[in-house]
Order: C-alpha cells, then sequence, then structure tokens
C-alpha cells in the first residue's frame, strides 16, 4: 500500500472581515505576485487502480503568502475569475504545464499527462483555443498528454460555442475532463453530445462513501461514465476504504490524498522515483 507523501502547508484563512474590506487589496496584491513570477504550480499524481502506477497528475496553483503558508485557490482563483486576471494566469499555467510535460519527457518520463484546470472567463475568451494549440506546438508536447479539467458551469454556459471548441481541442488530439461531477446541473442527455474523454468524480460523492450514501452517487457515476464511454478518475479518495469501493465500482483512476497531495516539483520527481 502506498502513503501519503507531501509536505504539509498551511493555508492562510483571513477572517470575514479581512475578507471583505480587503478583496481589494488582496487582488492588487496577487496581480503584483503574478507579475513578479511568485505563483507556483504543484502536480497531485493520478493513479490507475489496476496497475497502481502514476499515469498523470493535476496542476494546481499555489500563492506563497509566508515561508510555508499559502493563500488557498479556492479563496484567490474566484478573485482571479472576477477580475478577468484569470485568463493570463491562465495562460501562464498552460504553458507551466507544456513546460512541465517537456522536462518530464526529457528525463524518460515520455507518457504521463497534466491535467490544467480551465475556468469560464478562460474558455470563454477567443484566444483560448488558439493558444492551447500554439503552447504545445512550441513546447513540442504530444497533445493527448495534455487534459483540460473544465466543470459543468463551463460545458453549460454557450453549449453551441463549447461544443465546436472542444471539438477543435480533440480533433488536435487534447483531452477534455469534466471536473467536479454531480456538483452542478448538467443536462445528461447534453453531456453525451459532448466530445469528452473523463469524468472527474467529485471528492463530495467519496466522502459520502462512508457516510450517508454508502457510495451510492459515486456508482451511480461511475456507471454512467462507462455507459457513454468516458474514463473515470475518483478525487479526494483519502483511505484504503474509500479506494477499495471505488475499486470495487470498477473506477479507472484514482487522485487523493491516500496516494500523494499536490506536490512541488522536486517532490514530484522524487514521487515518480518510487511510484
Ligand atoms: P479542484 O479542481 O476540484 O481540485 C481538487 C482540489 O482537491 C485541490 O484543492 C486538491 O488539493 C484537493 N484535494 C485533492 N485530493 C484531496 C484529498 O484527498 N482530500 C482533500 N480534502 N482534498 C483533496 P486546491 O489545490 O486547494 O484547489 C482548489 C480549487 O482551486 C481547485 O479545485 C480548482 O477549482 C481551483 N484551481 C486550482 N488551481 C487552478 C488553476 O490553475 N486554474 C484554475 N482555473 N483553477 C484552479
Ligand atoms: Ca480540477
Ligand atoms: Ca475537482
Ligand atoms: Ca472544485
Amino acid at each position: 500500500a502506498k502513503k501519503t507523501l507531501g509536505v504539509n502547508h498551511q493555508y492562510y484563512e483571513p477572517s470575514m472581515e479581512d475578507e471583505v474590506s480587503n478583496r481589494l487589496n488582496m487582488l492588487r496584491k496577487l496581480r503584483a505576485d503574478f507579475a513578479l513570477d511568485k505563483l507556483e504550480l504543484w502536480y497531485q499524481p493520478q493513479l490507475c487502480i489496476k496497475t497502481q502506477k502514476v499515469v498523470g497528475m493535476e496542476a494546481l496553483l499555489r500563492w506563497p503568502h509566508q515561508p510555508n503558508q499559502y493563500i488557498s485557490p479556492a479563496v484567490f482563483i474566484p478573485l482571479a475569475e472576477y477580475s478577468g486576471l484569470i485568463v493570463d494566469i491562465g495562460l501562464w499555467v498552460l504553458e507551466q504545464a507544456c513546460q512541465q510535460l517537456k522536462r518530464l519527457a526529457e528525463v524518460g518520463y515520455t507518457n504521463l499527462r497534466i491535467a490544467v484546470n480551465v475556468s469560464m472567463p478562460q474558455f470563454r475568451s477567443a484566444q483560448f483555443v488558439p493558444s492551447v494549440i500554439e503552447t504545445i506546438q512550441r513546447y513540442q508536447v504530444a497533445p493527448h498528454l495534455l487534459e483540460l479539467e473544465i466543470t459543468e458551469s463551463v460545458v453549460m454556459d454557450e453549449p453551441n460555442r463549447v461544443i465546436s471548441a472542444l471539438q477543435k481541442l480533440k480533433s488536435f488530439g487534447i483531452k477534455v475532463a469534466i471536473d467536479d461531477f454531480g456538483i452542478g446541473f448538467s443536462s445528461l442527455s447534453y453531456l453525451q453530445q459532448l466530445p469528452l474523454d473523463r469524468i472527474k468524480v467529485d471528492r463530495a460523492f467519496i466522502n459520502a462513501i462512508d457516510q450517508q450514501d454508502g457510495g451510492l452517487i459515486a456508482e451511480t457515476i461511475i456507471n454512467l461514465g462507462k455507459r457513454i464511454g468516458l474514463q473515470t478518475i475518483a478525487e479526494g479518495v483519502e483511505t484504503a476504504e474509500q479506494l477499495a469501493v471505488i475499486t470495487q465500482m470498477q473506477c479507472d483512476e484514482v487522485q487523493g490524498y491516500f496516494f500523494a497531495k499536490p506536490l512541488p516539483h522536486a517532490e514530484l520527481m522524487a514521487y515518480l522515483a518510487e511510484n
């Protein structure tokens, strides 16, 4: 069995008062720190359940606050989205991820994919699809190793635009996962028309395995994915019991603290060397 690996960093949690009165300051600081290249991209391993081998990783932003303290993306991503700064940050993330794919290939990891989160304002900007393709080409990365994670809200935004953007990405070989699946309100019939590759079962439903529903929703989502020909990955797996249950449900892949937390580059390399 694998043990959790990962530094224990803490998140700085602003008080309610801080948060309301300092949002603008926080945004100003985020802009400044981003311009100073202070944001970091960390990577959380994703494993194949059958082989227990690492097959990829999700790229997650980290904003250093104090030594060993980070402001949670759950706090600053909404600010970045609201202000539009996410478009530039998103391009930077994409750039970092492609650079990382190239570095991985150079040291022999030629088959690990990187999943990047894409939020609505990013997906909506006209430059998005061309810049993804341009970045991949510039780093000479295999397109099937880049996966974009979009949420249901992105998918439901403007169906026709979304479908054509996804088709363009797909025809280029890029993979697409639907993130936090089951949390939003997608129309299931619409979902079936989208050129998706993977469904990410939200952590809430993995958590529910040992709580109220005994895994009923997780199982339903995994079965749905199988029926419509999509790969499935469970996120937020923290215990051996949760792993056993999703294995039973024939989920394909897993991501969670049970295996590894999001890791900075050097620790990721150490983890890969052992797994
Ligand atoms: P998400 O895309 O749903 O990412 C998964 C979150 O679950 C991450 O939180 C990850 O650290 C956390 N997680 C993974 N395994 C476990 C586990 O076993 N237990 C628990 N309790 N948590 C686990 P994180 O890194 O704080 O990111 C929060 C959210 O911020 C992400 O949720 C995503 O929506 C957003 N985000 C992060 N990086 C980016 C980015 O580069 N671009 C955009 N647009 N959004 C990002
Ligand atoms: Ca995600
Ligand atoms: Ca998620
Ligand atoms: Ca989420």
